[in-house]
């Protein structure tokens, strides 16, 4: 039997390459070794874009699209939409029990997204998210969640809600592991530490080639060099990280071509481009298949989804037998 991975997007708009790196490569070199599930959280796109709700419709299936077009096998994958899943929603209330508020409030995520969404104070909704999340991970008993740092507080929150539940009413819940990503955060072409959709800096996966261009061209590089003469310092060039992280076998080479003034920012970013632009040329091929075939999209949500609540419900029906409620 293969081991279950729990991953997932909160569909809040379109894939960018800090996701690709951060976790979507990896779900594709994981899809044959493991059981992958990937989630939609939906409700969890809600807790901070409850206001938005077209935007939700559309992101559902722009981040399937995304997932299809990197190359997860819908044969091979099983994609949920999170609010469909009844046993999920259940499990949230039942574990809500089992966390204090202070637990939740001092999460150090939750306080850094907290400031970065601008909350004076936060929803019940929003606050709980964590919980929520141990709910998706294991309304399927999945053994592995692959995480960023920053998840990393919320999957031993969930680890210890879960030793607390089977303690109590006798269940058999998987504790789940977590997969720490060994690629740190990709950061913006701006300059800035991150690329993230709310930043303003985000290049999508699904960008046209010309687009890609623009966002690349317009990159901050090293500003000591005014002139193609003079040396300069990849170090301190977003541009480079990106050569860094997308070509790792040219970088050295541009690096020495960099620090002795044989290679000019144009020509650097021109190569970056067409690097990105080979990458996701096979990546647009597929998205332009699925978008021309939204019904399969929503086939392989829907048909994902009924396969995830068979075994929902079967769990929590087990679940509410050990709790004493199912009479
Ligand atoms: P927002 O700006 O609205 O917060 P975002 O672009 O940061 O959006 P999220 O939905 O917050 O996207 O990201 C979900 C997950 O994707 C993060 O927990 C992280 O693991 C991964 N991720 C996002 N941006 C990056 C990045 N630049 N580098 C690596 N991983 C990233
Ligand atoms: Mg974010």
């Amino acid at each position: 039997m293969k081991k279950r991975i729990l991953t997932g997007d909160r569909p809040t708009g379109r894939l960018h390459l800090g996701h690709y790196i951060g976790s979507l490569k990896s779900r594709v070199e994981l899809q044959d070794e493991y059981d992958e599930f990937i989630l939609i959280a939906d409700v969890q796109a809600l807790t901070t874009h409850f206001d938005r709700p077209e935007l939700i419709h559309q992101s559902i299936y722009d981040v399937a699209m995304d997932n299809l077009s990197v190359g997860l096998d819908p044969e091979k994958v099983t994609v949920i939409q999170q609010s469909m899943i009844p046993a999920i929603a259940e499990l949230t209330i039942f574990y809500s029990m089992l966390v204090t508020v202070p637990q939740l409030s001092h999460n150090p995520t939750i306080k850094t997204e907290a400031k970065n969404y601008g909350y004076k104070e936060m929803t019940y909704g929003f606050l709980g998210y964590p919980v929520s999340q141990t709910a998706d991970i294991t309304f399927c008993n999945a053994d592995l969640v692959p995480v960023g740092d920053d998840q990393v507080p919320h999957i031993e929150m969930a680890r210890k809600i879960v030793r607390k539940f089977n303690d109590l009413y006798g269940t058999s819940i998987t504790e789940p592991e977590y997969k720490l990503s060994s690629v740190g955060r990709l950061s913006g072409l701006d300059g800035n530490q991150k690329m993230g959709k709310s930043m303003g800096n985000a290049l999508y996966l699904s960008d046209t080639p010309e687009t890609v261009w623009e966002k690349v061209r317009n990159g901050v590089t090293d500003t000591n060099r005014v002139s193609v003469k003079i040396p300069g310092n990849p170090d301190v060039c977003a541009v480079y990280k990106y050569h860094k992280a997308f070509a790792p076998d040219e970088a050295e080479n541009i690096s020495s071509m960099c620090k002795n003034a044989s290679i000019g920012c144009v020509a650097c970013k021109k190569k970056l481009a067409e690097t990105l632009n080979n990458l996701l040329d096979p990546i647009r091929e597929r998205r332009s298949y699925y978008e021309s075939h939204l019904d399969e999209v929503k086939e392989i949500i829907n048909s994902g989804t009924e396969k995830a609540n068979k075994i929902g419900n079967e769990n929590i029906k087990a679940i509410k037998e050990k709790m004493h409620v199912a009479l």
